[in-house]
């Protein structure tokens, strides 16, 4: 048997279908990008603060370098042969022919700046605090994000071994003001003359041993053969017990160096562990490196450094200026957020409860209740409301939700009279004050 669609009905669903059709999918996100939203905020909010904190009391500057720079600083200051250059930058052409990055680490760019700014003229060495994105095209997984924010500082201008330390001892702290136990692990990697030799060495063992890497290791060791030291197949752990070491290749004045660092560092109680196969994966470091690990009991906690750094004294040479010392260090905060929320998983879902609650009936008592808020606010009181709001039974629902304790309300008779309606939210009891008076009022039964 079929049945006669009714005319209304078909055209009705016509109409809805060809809606559907004209209908675009929503846009979202580009790859590996996230957006962040609470309870991430509180986290963030928290380390951002303690950041702030301890770069002013270590008499660090702010500095803020544009998310963009030209290709050729990041290909220059990083090297070409870094997986950064190489696999990881976002790079492209503008209409107007430039070539731009989207910075994918701020030590380049901060360097440049100083270059740009004079800032050696000013007394060295200059120190210098950022936070702010940067862009890597790496494999978006846990931990490891397309845009990421990292929170650093730079000092530039001395060569002294206990500012190596210091940059270490804050990087670690500012983890432990977090309630984050953490390990720095460090290595030297001595000048670039003492770091060839010893380039030397390792191609030479690696050489004999060709035939157990895996392909990546021998473009590895073709390119870049101290990357090797980090390689992540199981299959060379083996092979790094065996390889040359690179303290036994340091120079003098970089093994005295290396052991006035690590003098500092037991002075000052940070933890730390001798690491000889971090290499860290960028061309400009020298002497100096470190990275730091979450101390926990699950690996895959402990794997993924929060933060790093070093020394990196011939940058600033490699892109254009004077020999200048200079080391420093950067937390990956989304790295850090994420253990924060491991360890302390309710300081997202606190809500601060609100003190009074501003209620209105009528258009007259909406004007009000939008000026009786602001005032409250402007005295420092924590207030809510929900201006949009007429029903007043709903409203006193919301006051108790948010916790207040008093609740302002103005009807259309308190407008005329000048007046308002504090109700003790506990109670129900009610009374009427000048609408004057109010901030004082309210100042009085919170006794402040
Ligand atoms: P790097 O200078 O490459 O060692 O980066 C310093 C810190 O930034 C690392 O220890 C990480 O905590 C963080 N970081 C680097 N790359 C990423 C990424 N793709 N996603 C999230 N955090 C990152």
């Amino acid at each position: 048997m079929t049945m006669k669609k009714p005319a209304a009905a078909a055209k009705k669903t016509d109409a809805a279908s060809s809606a559907a059709k004209r209908k675009v999918a929503p846009p979202t996100l580009v790859r590996g990008m996230r957006d962040l939203l609470n309870p991430e905020w509180a986290y963030r909010d928290k380390m951002y603060d303690i950041a702030r904190k301890i770069s002013m009391d270590y008499e660090y500057d702010r500095i803020e370098t544009p998310v963009m720079e030209e290709t050729a600083l990041f290909v220059r200051g990083i090297g070409k042969m870094t997986d950064i250059v190489e696999k990881e930058m976002y790079s492209f052409e503008t209409v107007g022919g430039e070539k731009v990055t989207l910075r994918p680490e701020a030590t380049a760019p901060v360097s440049r700046a100083y270059l740009q700014h004079g800032m050696l003229n000013r007394p060295q060495p200059v120190k210098l605090w950022y936070w702010g994105p940067m862009y890597r095209h790496d494999r978006p997984q846990s931990g490891r994000y397309r845009q990421f924010t990292q929170f650093g500082c730079e000092c530039i201008g001395d060569s002294a071994a206990v500012l190596d330390a210091q940059q270490a001892f804050i990087a670690w702290k500012v983890l432990d003001l977090l309630g984050i136990e953490s390990v720095v692990h460090i290595n030297s990697i001595g000048t670039p003359e003492s770091r060839a030799n010893y380039k030397n060495a390792l191609v030479a063992y690696f050489r004999t041993k060709k035939h157990k890497l895996s392909e990546d290791d021998k473009k590895r060791l073709a390119k870049n053969p101290m990357r090797l030291l980090d390689s992540k197949d199981p299959g060379m752990d083996e092979l790094k017990a065996e390889a040359p070491q690179i303290v036994d290749w340091l120079d003098e004045a970089s093994k005295a160096h290396f052991m006035q660092v690590l003098e500092y560092l037991d002075e000052m109680g940070v933890p730390y562990q001798l690491d000889p196969y971090l290499v860290r994966g960028l061309d400009y470091y020298t002497k100096t490196v470190f990275e730091i690990f979450a101390v926990s009991e699950d690996p895959e906690v402990s794997k993924l450094a929060l933060g790093g750094g070093g020394r990196y004294d011939g940058l600033i040479e490699q892109l254009g200026g004077n020999p200048t010392p200079a080391c420093g260090f950067s937390l990956g905060v989304d790295r850090v957020i994420n253990r924060l929320r491991e360890i302390d998983p309710e300081l997202g879902s606190k809500t601060e409860p609100r003190e009074v609650y501003v209620a209105q009936l009528g258009d007259q008592g909406r004007k009000k209740a939008f000026a009786i808020f602001e005032q409250l606010r402007a005295a420092g009181i924590r207030a809510s409301g929900a201006l949009s709001k007429d029903a007043i039974k709903a409203q006193m629902e919301l006051a108790n939700k948010r916790g207040a304790k008093w609740a302002i309300i103005i009807g259309q008779k308190e407008v005329l009279d000048g007046t308002v309606i504090i109700r003790d939210m506990d109670s129900g009891t009610q009374e009427t004050v000048d609408a004057k008076k109010i901030v004082h009022e309210i100042q009085r039964k919170l006794g402040v």
